[in-house]
């Protein structure tokens, strides 16, 4: 049920961000939309997560450092059965095949930040179209690293924890702490910073990757159960294709889907996990984020509402100021902000009209 009322709500905050994408920082600024940013080691599997949520393969990823660009990506459910993709920076070009995105993503991260392992805070925006997702906008960001290698500067470490910090400090950006369960969980690079960023920890989704190769002998159990570390929001643990399983998957073209299957099978036949099944598995993840994101949605409503209102009034009063140019910066920024308004009055609605619902019953 609250994932049907996402899937009507949330394709507006999406087609908002669009717009908020187009204009400039001084109009964006104090509109905050929410977005899901996984963050973590480099490593730790941020990339798969994504990529399983997407149910595609798409995005670089691997033992090395992939992700070096900052990736907005946002999915849109719609009824066809077809996938594609479209990047901001090539508008009505239509990726169809997804090894073509992984190799745009590739040369325009090369473009950015050279061919050489360096890092750039320069966003790149992809759109995701399939009738297999739900509506949610993801961000994929660099790994924390501590050694510089290649072009990298020498205060790498630090600046990857500033661009990090730049999308999670926003109290609107929900945050997937990514950890990998073979390494030391307790002093997790991922829950550290989440803490810094979300310090009452209201919108930290811990998740636990390669809970398949952990020392024998050993499993996550306590630590989905919040025994370890307690989250608000809770853990979820995931299975992804190894990179074993990856290199095969190049080769024989291997589903997303076997290793979902895979990833069923892990959680039903390991004793540990009995019981857990709210917080094992891919599809858990995607329900509690969609579920997540709703309420997220219907709390910042009132304010966003607000500042949109007030900016429209700073900017018609500007736009007066310039006289009746419709092409002018003013003229384009009220006809925005009457879009975004616009947005504003439909989301609330559909909220209201929601609770109305579940009130009635
Ligand atoms: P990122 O740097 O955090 O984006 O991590 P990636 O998603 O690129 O993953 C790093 C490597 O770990 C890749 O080779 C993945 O195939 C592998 N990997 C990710 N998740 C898992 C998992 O749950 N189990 C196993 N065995 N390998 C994983
Ligand atoms: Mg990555």
């Amino acid at each position: 049920q609250p994932s049907t009322v996402g899937q009507a709500v949330i394709p507006l905050v999406n087609r908002l961000q669009d717009i908020m994408a187009r204009l400039d920082g001084d109009a964006a600024a104090g509109v905050e939309l929410p977005q899901v940013a996984a963050i973590g080691g480099q490593s730790s599997g941020k990339s798969s997560v994504l990529e399983a949520l997407v149910g595609r393969d798409f995005l670089p990823r691997g033992p090395e450092i992939c992700t070096r660009r900052p990736l907005v990506l946002q999915l849109v459910r719609h009824s066809a059965p077809e996938e594609w993709g479209e990047f901001l920076h090539a508008p009505g070009r239509r990726f169809d095949d997804f090894e073509h995105i992984k190799r745009e993503i590739q040369s325009e991260t090369d473009k950015e930040a050279g061919g050489n392992k360096g890092v750039s805070d320069k966003q790149i925006r992809l759109k995701i179209f399939s009738p297999n997702v739900i509506d949610i906008t993801l961000v994929d960001l660099p790994g924390i690293t501590r050694v510089p290698v290649g072009d990298q500067p020498s205060d790498i470490e630090s600046r990857i924890r500033t661009m990090i910090m730049q999308y999670i400090k926003h109290p609107s950006c929900i945050i997937l702490a990514v950890s990998p369960a073979n390494a030391d969980l307790a002093n997790s690079d991922a829950l550290q910073l989440a803490r810094l960023g979300d310090p009452d920890g209201s919108r930290t989704i811990g998740v636990i990757t390669k809970l398949d190769i952990m020392d024998r002998g050993t499993d996550a159990r306590n630590f989905l159960l919040g025994n370890v570390i307690p989250l608000k929001l809770g853990y979820v643990g995931i299975v992804n294709r190894s990179q074993e399983v990856y290199s095969e998957d190049i080769n024989f073209n291997r589903s997303i889907k076997d290793a979902l299957a895979f990833e069923e099978k892990f959680f039903s036949t390991l004793p540990a996990y009995h019981g857990l099944s709210q917080c094992c598995g891919v599809p858990q993840l995607a329900k509690k984020l969609n579920m997540i994101l709703l309420k997220h949605i219907t709390d910042m409503l009132p304010g966003l509402k607000s500042r949109i209102n007030a900016q429209l009034v700073a900017v018609a009063k500007e736009h007066a100021a310039y006289g009746d140019t419709a092409e002018s910066t003013a003229g384009q920024g009220v006809k925005l902000l009457n879009i975004l308004g616009k947005y504003c009055e439909a989301f609330s609605s559909m909220v209201e009209g929601k609770n109305k619902v579940s009130t009635d019953q």
